[in-house]
C-alpha cells in the first residue's frame, strides 16, 4: 500500500493519456490523489510510541490501535489540506452539488477545528459550525479525504503490528473505521476488508456481514458479474452491500483504491436491487453474543 498513491496517479494518467480525458468523477478523484500524495511528502512517516503492551492490549480488548490523542498533526497542514479538499469538490457541482461559500473560501480550511475532526474520528456528530447548511454526506467525505493521507501514514507504520487471525472484527484495526470494499486474496480466496479511512486491510469472515454481524446463511448473498471478477455481497438483514474483487481472477497489478471508482456500476445494480452502502463512517463495536 506504501506507493499506492503514487502508482494510481501513474495509471490515471496513462488511461487519461489513451482515453483523451478521463470520466468525470475520475478526473476529480486525480484531483484528489494529488492534494493526498502531497499531504503525504509533508506529513512524512508519523513516530508514534505506542509499546508492545499497548499494542497487544488494546487489540486483545477489541479496540484499534489508533486513539485520536495518538494522532500527532500540525494542524496549519491538515486545515490547509481541507481547503484544497473543499475546491476539489466545489470545482464539480455536476457531482456533488454547490458547495457552500463558506467552504470554498480559503479560510473556509479553518472550520475543521481538531474537535471537528475528534468528533468526525469518534463517530460523533460534527460541531454546528462546520456542519450547518452542508451536506452530511459530502461533509463526511471530505473530512475523510484530507485525513486520509495522515490515517494512512499511520496505518503503515502500525499494520505489521495486528495479528490478523486474532482481530477479524467488524471495524479497521488501525483507525476504527468500517469497511467500503473487500477482496478475495490469491492463494485461498479468505475475504479481506478495506476500511473506508485508511485503506487498512484485515481478514474477515467470507458468511457473515460485516455491517450488522448477520451470520444466518438464509440472509447473505453474492452475485458475481460474468467474469466473476467482482462479487456484490448483499445482507437482507440490514440491507447492506459490499463489493469485493476476487484477487484470484483479476491482473496482478490490482490497485485497491482505485477499484471502488472502477466499479461503480456494482453500487448501481445494488441499488437497483435494493441495497445501500453502510454510511457510519465509524462501525459500532461488536455486540457480545
Ligand atoms: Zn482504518
Ligand atoms: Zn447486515
Amino acid at each position: 500500500m506504501t506507493n499506492d498513491t503514487a502508482k494510481i496517479l501513474e495509471k490515471l494518467k496513462k488511461q487519461e493519456k489513451e482515453e483523451g480525458k478521463l470520466p468525470l468523477l475520475l478526473e476529480f478523484y486525480k484531483k484528489l490523489l494529488q492534494i493526498q500524495s502531497r499531504a503525504q511528502q509533508r506529513f512524512g512517516t508519523p513516530a508514534l510510541a505506542l509499546s508492545h503492551e499497548t499494542i497487544q492490549k488494546r487489540l486483545q480488548n477489541g479496540r484499534p490501535l489508533l486513539r485520536f490523542n495518538d494522532l500527532d498533526l500540525d494542524w496549519s497542514l491538515v486545515q490547509d489540506v481541507f481547503a484544497g479538499v473543499a475546491a476539489a469538490f466545489a470545482g464539480y457541482p455536476q457531482l456533488f452539488g454547490e458547495i457552500p461559500e463558506k467552504l470554498r473560501k480559503p479560510e473556509g480550511g479553518r472550520l475543521l477545528t481538531k474537535k471537528a475532526a475528534e468528533a468526525w474520528f469518534t463517530g460523533k456528530e460534527l460541531p454546528r459550525k462546520i456542519r450547518d447548511g452542508v451536506g452530511e454526506n459530502i461533509l463526511q467525505a471530505m473530512i475523510q479525504a484530507t485525513l486520509q493521507p495522515f490515517l494512512a501514514g499511520y496505518a503503515r507504520a502500525l499494520i505489521d503490528s495486528v495479528e490478523q487471525e486474532s482481530w477479524r472484527r467488524r471495524y479497521c484495526p488501525i483507525c476504527g473505521g468500517s469497511p467500503d470494499l473487500s477482496f478475495l486474496e490469491k492463494e485461498h480466496g479468505a475475504r479481506w476488508l478495506v476500511c473506508s479511512r485508511c485503506d487498512s486491510e484485515w481478514a474477515f469472515q467470507r458468511l457473515q456481514c460485516p455491517y450488522c454481524g448477520n451470520q444466518d446463511q438464509k440472509t447473505l448473498a453474492f452475485f458475481t458479474d460474468d467474469k466473476e471478477l467482482y462479487r456484490l455481497y448483499v445482507c437482507e438483514q440490514c440491507k447492506c452491500y459490499l463489493k469485493a474483487v476476487d484477487l484470484r481472477k483479476s491482473e496482478p497489478e490490482i490497485l485497491l483504491p482505485l477499484e471502488r471508482f472502477y466499479t461503480l456500476d456494482l453500487d448501481a445494480q445494488a441499488r437497483e436491487y435494493g441495497y445501500g452502502p453502510y454510511l457510519k463512517p465509524v462501525a459500532g463495536t461488536e455486540k457480545k453474543p
